[in-house]
């Protein structure tokens, strides 16, 4: 019998583990080997900045010893709180290689939000850019121990605001550019901590070690389909679950990765081009905006990119357009507590010949776990049970494996509940289909029960954008005396394409039973997170504040 661990006196000491055959999984070997074998290949790139695997490693290095001068230790929390720049990139390696936790705060987040992350994440020390200077000073107002704060300035970028007298770059300078990385001593020790988006309430504190930050970035490495020396495009926030690890997975291939300040449509279409990107992800959200800035500008290139996009399901009409500007479309699923995709639906050779309808059904569906999932079961939460492969017996999606939290940071109650019956519950409720694949049908708060039918707001949603004028949909439930539920609409029109409710309603009933028709329609700009989701408790909260059938106060209350 081959032995899994060491607990118990061993029968055969020769075959224990040691270390020369064993030692922690971390995304710092990761570094380590592009900088050992392709030292001079560009590592990041900046605007007119560029980096090699040499000068970014050393970069790594000496902020490392820098924090470790300022007295950050093991287990300590670094907090970044920064967009897209290469210092939150190397905050990646530097935080970690002190056995310190980096806790890469969202950009879009007001002052009281960060200043609860800040205390509870109990952050040693701030690092922010100039863009973000204003919200962290009035941030910085409301701690009562406020932490070390480094500035990142950038001269490409004049505006914003520079808080605190210490200088990123000089910062840097203090630390030791061979700074021999703190030995690792378990690989479940805290890498990151990352705070859910607040799409169903209060952030929570997502712990992830080093283990499956490891796994999950080489996992990544077939999701993305990468090949070697990818060149990379963050149009994905490095925030949000460390941008999906990819932070350390394209480092694992040697890549480039090209930072973006901000998503500007126009600035990713030259970037491409220049840089000859190869990959980039994000929600629909930014395909979106690809896609919209694309009809604006003519644009011909025979350069393929492959996009793996993640937080909803991309839409057929979407799906055509990208695919006609030359994007290969991944599609991912995925939450915090996952260290991002846990699931993609990987694409079959057979059905590359099928038509543009068919092919958007199969990949409108999450698909497989990925390899860092060891198991998944959509089951009956409450009883465990799995559902049928029918493709029509809904169940949540629960997992297990190596790519999942450690918890949540100092919340015991929320920890226990979300591996309640030894199982990740994601709170998503799927079908399963007879080939294996998932189909996500909702969240399970945002099911809508009317007249005691389930309607998936999924479902109309899908619905609504097969509509030529629906931009965004968005479908939730309304309180109803007589049905106790009915969906509403919230739908942003393209410009330029008026639609009416009454068009809408005649489009919904050719393709919608009689009960899940939207009673209510609101033609508004959706509220979002900064990852691109919806914002549906806002406009759950907004239908159950409307008095009159479709009558909603300005859309800016709600966006
Ligand atoms: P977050 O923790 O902010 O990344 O949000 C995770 C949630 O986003 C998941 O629990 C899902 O409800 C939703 N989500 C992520 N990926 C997908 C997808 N591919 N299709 C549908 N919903 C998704």
């Amino acid at each position: 019998m081959i032995r899994s661990d060491n607990a118990q006196p061993s029968p055969a000491p020769h075959l224990d583990r040691r270390p020369a055959n064993f030692s922690a999984l971390t995304p710092l070997s990761l570094l380590a080997r592009a900088e050992a074998g392709f030292a001079d290949s560009i590592a990041v790139i900046a605007g007119p900045r560029r980096l090699t695997y040499r000068a970014f490693a050393e970069r790594c290095r000496r902020l490392a010893s820098a924090l470790q001068q300022r007295g950050v230790g093991y287990g300590d929390t670094v907090a970044v709180f920064a967009p897209n720049v290469p210092a939150l990139l190397e905050a990646h390696y530097g935080v970690p290689m002190l056995g310190a936790v980096l806790n890469a705060i969202n950009t879009r987040l007001d002052a009281a939000t960060v200043a609860h992350i800040l205390a509870h994440g109990e952050a040693r020390v701030l690092i922010v850019d100039r863009e973000l200077g204003d919200v962290a000073q009035a941030t910085l107002a409301l701690l009562p121990a406020p932490p070390l704060v480094v500035h990142i300035d950038d001269p490409a970028f004049p505006g914003g605001r520079l808080i605190g007298a210490l200088d990123y770059e000089e910062f840097l300078v203090e630390g030791d550019p061979d700074f021999r990385p703190v030995p690792l001593r378990d690989e479940w020790d805290a890498i990151a901590l990352n705070y859910t988006s607040g799409t169903t309430g209060a952030p929570k504190g997502v712990l992830y070690h080093h283990r499956g930050a490891y796994l999950n970035a080489i996992s990544n490495l077939s999701l993305l389909r990468l090949g070697h020396q990818p060149v990379y495009l963050w149009t994905l926030p490095m925030f949000h679950c460390n941008g999906w690890c990819h932070t350390w997975c394209i480092t694992a291939l040697a890549g480039t990765h090209v930072c973006l300040r901000r998503m500007d449509p126009a600035a990713v279409f030259a970037l491409i081009d220049e840089h000859g990107v190869t990959h980039a992800s994000g929600a629909p959200i930014v395909l979106n905006l690809l896609r919209e800035a694309a009809r604006k500008i003519s644009r011909r290139s025979d350069h393929v990119v492959t996009f793996a996009v993640g937080g909803a399901p991309p839409q057929p009409a979407l799906l055509e357009k990208m695919e006609a500007l030359n994007f290969r479309i991944i599609h991912a699923y995925g939450m915090t507590e996952t260290y991002g995709p846990a699931l993609a639906c990987d694409w079959k050779a057979e059905w590359n010949g099928l038509r543009l309808p068919a092919r958007a059904a199969l990949m409108a569906r999450q698909g497989l776990p990925s390899y860092g999932i060891s198991d998944l079961i959509v089951a009956d939460p409450a009883t465990l049970a799995p559902v049928p492969a029918d493709a029509r017996t809904v169940g949540e999606i629960l997992l297990r494996g190596h790519t999942l939290m450690k918890g949540y940071h100092k919340d015991p109650a929320a920890t226990e509940a979300a591996f309640a019956g030894g199982w990740l519950h994601t709170g998503d409720l799927a079908v399963l289909h007879p080939d294996g694949y998932v189909e996500m049908k909702d969240r399970s708060k945002d099911l809508i029960i009317s007249g005691g039918e389930n309607i998936s707001s999924l479902e109309l949603e899908n619905v609504l954008y097969r509509h030529p004028a629906v931009l965004e949909a968005a479908v939730v439930a309304r309180p109803d005396e007589t049905w106790g539920e009915t969906p509403c609409a919230f739908i942003t029109l393209r410009p330029g394409t008026p639609a009416t409710e009454a068009e809408l309603t005649d489009f919904c009933r050719q393709h919608l039973a009689g009960f899940k028709m939207p009673r209510t329609f609101v033609f508004t700009d959706l509220p979002k997170t900064s990852t691109g989701k919806v914002q549906k408790h806002l406009l759950r909260q907004h239908a159950a504040g409307m008095t009159t059938r479709g009558s909603a106060p300005a859309a800016s209350s709600i966006a």
